[in-house]
């Protein structure tokens, strides 16, 4: 059996606002396998930036709190670490890659010089001649000519500031990758390139991969597994075989299948899931998905389903009780 990257049990994360508590997470339970890349998909309110951002002790100060469950990096319990043990984990052995390249780089420090912040903080013993090489390999890792590390993010283009910013996530060759859809912001030709690359590097380092998008075209190319999540659980997950070409979903991934466009098929329109996610503050009884499923049944009105499992296939919906 190979062993765990990341294991999520149970994990529970709300933020308090003037409104009222939002239920972000609710009850989510992952697991990613060394060397993986794990799909996180589901509509924009589903948590999936708020799992990430739980993983990296980055939620909101003062109003994001984990309220319950556990996360495990490598085996380590990390839920209750305190911020200083934090820092020498993240940019290390656990890294981020943001939606959005222009707000992730500092704009007045070269992009040489914040490569070599990363490598500074973690590896300073490496000592100043070798950081400095370092960060020539890297930019040549990343596609980028290393005479341009003297240069200002503005200098850039958007894909090649997103690679910037892959290659400062993967400087210290870290065992766990969070990308909250890094290529959301590019456009579709330079999109399959940092795909490509980011698919590269991973297999270079050996590094695993949690991919967080809405995009099931990147997760087909890029996922060795994917989980759907809806008001903050998963509520199907499996390999990309069991989510692709299995016979049975939830309805939540039918829809989601049904809202793509079918290249093959003479479509007028396409049948996206009607109604909205849920008000987080005040989640629905039952099955979240209840108000906007077409199969729903009275008992999911105030019961909430089980996982049900077949093999690595697993379902949270009572037609498959
Ligand atoms: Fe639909 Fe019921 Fe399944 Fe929820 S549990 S997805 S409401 S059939």
């Amino acid at each position: 059996m190979k062993k765990k990257i990341l294991e999520i049990k149970d994990l529970y994360v709300e933020y308090i606002t003037e409104d009222g508590i939002v239920h972000a997470v609710n009850g989510l339970n992952l697991e990613l396998e060394k060397g993986q890349t794990l799909g996180l998909v589901g509509e924009t309110g589903a948590g999936k930036t708020t799992t990430v951002l739980s993983i990296m002790k980055l939620l909101p100060e003062q109003i994001g709190r984990i309220t319950k469950g556990t996360i495990l990096l490598d085996g380590n319990n990390i839920t209750d670490l305190r911020e200083t043990e934090m820092q020498k984990l993240r940019g290390n052995a656990v890294s981020m890659i943001f939606q959005d390249p222009m707000t992730s780089l500092n704009p007045v420090l070269s992009v040489g010089d914040q490569i070599a912040e990363v490598l500074e903080l973690h590896q300073a013993e490496l000592g100043k001649k070798r950081i400095d090489e370092r960060v020539d390999e890297i930019l040549d890792m990343v596609g980028l000519q290393k005479e341009r590390k003297v240069e200002y993010p503005h200098q850039f283009s958007g894909g090649m500031k997103q690679r910037i910013v892959i290659a400062m996530a993967l400087a210290c060759e870290p065992k766990l990758l969070l990308a909250d859809e890094p290529t959301t912001a590019l456009d579709v030709t330079i999109q399959a390139q940092v795909l490509e690359m980011m698919n590269r590097l991973k297999d270079t380092f050996s590094t695993s991969m949690m991919l967080i998008t809405h995009d099931l075209g990147v997760v087909a190319q890029t996922c060795d597994s994917v989980a759907i999540m809806y008001a903050g659980r998963v509520i199907e997950q499996g390999t990309l075989k069991d989510i692709y070409t299995a016979g049975r979903h939830h309805p939540y991934t039918i829809g989601l299948f049904n809202s793509i466009p079918d290249l093959t098929k003479d479509t007028k329109r396409l049948s996206p899931i009607k109604g909205l996610m849920p008000d987080p503050i005040n989640l629905p009884n039952g099955c979240a998905f209840h108000p906007r499923c077409p199969e729903c049944l009275d008992v999911c009105r105030y019961e909430m389903p089980e996982e049900s499992c077949y093999g690595t296939h697993k379902i949270r919906c009572h037609l498959y009780k």
